[in-house]
C-alpha cells in the first residue's frame, strides 16, 4: 500500500470539554427522541461545539439513506425509507428548542421521489418560519435531477439562502460526485436567480481531491457567471479508507489566498479555511448577503 499523506497540525483540533459538551449531549438526545438527523453529528463535523453555541445547526431531512453514492460522502447509500410527512414540524420544534438563529436544511438525494423531496423542503422552511420568525433559513438542496418544477417549489417557500454545492472543479466532478453534473449544478444556481433574484445563492467546494489551483479559480469564475453570491471552500477529509484519497492538504495561507481571489471576483462573502464546511459561520454569511 502507498503511504498516506500525513495530517497537518492545523487540522488536529481539540474538542472543548465541560459545560459546552454537556449541552451538546443534551441536544443529541433530543434529536434521537425526535428521530432527526443533523449533518453536524453524522459528518462528525469538527465545528459542532462552535456552531451549536452560535445557534446554527444543519438538519438532514428525508431520511439518512441516499439514492446516490458520492465518493467523498459518508452518508449510507441504498433504498431510502418512506417519506415522513411529520418531519418538517419536528425539525421546527427542534430548531425552537435549540433557540436557533440560523437553520440549515439539507437532505440526501431522493431520486426515487417524483419531486426529489422538494415539497418536504418547502414545508420545512414554512414550519420553521411559523415557529421561529427571526431564525434565518438556508436550504442546501440536491440537484433534483435538473427538475425545474422542484426548484420552483423550494424557491416559492422563500428561503433566506439557496445553497447548492458544486463540491469540486469540473474535471473532477465525475470522479467525486457519482450522478451529479457540474453544468447541471451551475444551471440550478442560474435558475434560482431567475426565479427569485432577491434570494442570495451560495455554493461550496472541497479542495484536496486532486484539482489544480487554476481549476479552482475557473470554478469561481463559473459561479460568478451565474451570479452566485456566497462561496465556501474547505479541506476535503477522507471519512473512511474506502472513500476518495486526500491528494493534498492546503495550508491556511493558501485558503486565505483563495478567499482573496474570490472577493476580487465579486462574491459578497467567501468563507475559506481548512475546517470550513458549507454551513460554517452561516449566520454571518446571511448578514453579508443582505448588506447591499
Ligand atoms: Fe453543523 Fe455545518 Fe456547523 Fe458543521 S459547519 S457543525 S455541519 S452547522
Ligand atoms: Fe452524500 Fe449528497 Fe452524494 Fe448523497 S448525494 S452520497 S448525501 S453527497
Amino acid at each position: 500500500t502507498k503511504p498516506s499523506l500525513r495530517k497537518p497540525e492545523w487540522l488536529k483540533i481539540k474538542l472543548p470539554a465541560g459545560e459546552d459538551y454537556d449541552n451538546v449531549k443534551e441536544i443529541k438526545d433530543m434529536m434521537r427522541s425526535k428521530t432527526l438527523h443533523t449533518v453536524c453529528e453524522e459528518a462528525k463535523c469538527p465545528n459542532i461545539h462552535e456552531c451549536w453555541a452560535n445557534r446554527t445547526a444543519t438538519f438532514m431531512i428525508l431520511g439518512d439513506i441516499c439514492t446516490r453514492a458520492c465518493r467523498f460522502c459518508a452518508v449510507k447509500s441504498g433504498l431510502p425509507t418512506e417519506l415522513d410527512l411529520q418531519e418538517p414540524e419536528r425539525v421546527a420544534e427542534a430548531a425552537e428548542q435549540m433557540g436557533l438563529r440560523h437553520c440549515v436544511i439539507t437532505s440526501v438525494a431522493r431520486d426515487d421521489l417524483a419531486d426529489g423531496g422538494a415539497s418536504i423542503f418547502a414545508e420545512t422552511i414554512r414550519a420553521v418560519r411559523r415557529r421561529m420568525p427571526f431564525c434565518s433559513v438556508e436550504v442546501l438542496i440536491p440537484d433534483f435531477m435538473g427538475n425545474e418544477d422542484s426548484l420552483r417549489i423550494v424557491m416559492e417557500a422563500k428561503p433566506d439562502i439557496l445553497n447548492h454545492n458544486m463540491e469540486t472543479v469540473e474535471r473532477m466532478s465525475d470522479r467525486v460526485r457519482s450522478k451529479a453534473k457540474y453544468r447541471r449544478s451551475l444551471e440550478l444556481l442560474a435558475r434560482s436567480k431567475k426565479l427569485a433574484p432577491a434570494i442570495p445563492t451560495k455554493s461550496s467546494i472541497m479542495v484536496g481531491v486532486g484539482e489544480e489551483w487554476d481549476e479552482i479559480l475557473r470554478t469561481m469564475d463559473d459561479l460568478r457567471a451565474v451570479d452566485c453570491d456566497i462561496m465556501t471552500i474547505g479541506q476535503y477529509l477522507q471519512p473512511t479508507k474506502q472513500h476518495l484519497d486526500v491528494k493534498q492538504y492546503y495550508t491556511p495561507e493558501q485558503f486565505a489566498m483563495l478567499k482573496e481571489e474570490g472577493m476580487k471576483r465579486g462574491f459578497r462573502h467567501v468563507e475559506s479555511g481548512p475546517l470550513v464546511r458549507s454551513s460554517y459561520h452561516a449566520h454571518e454569511q446571511v448578514k453579508a448577503a443582505h448588506a447591499h
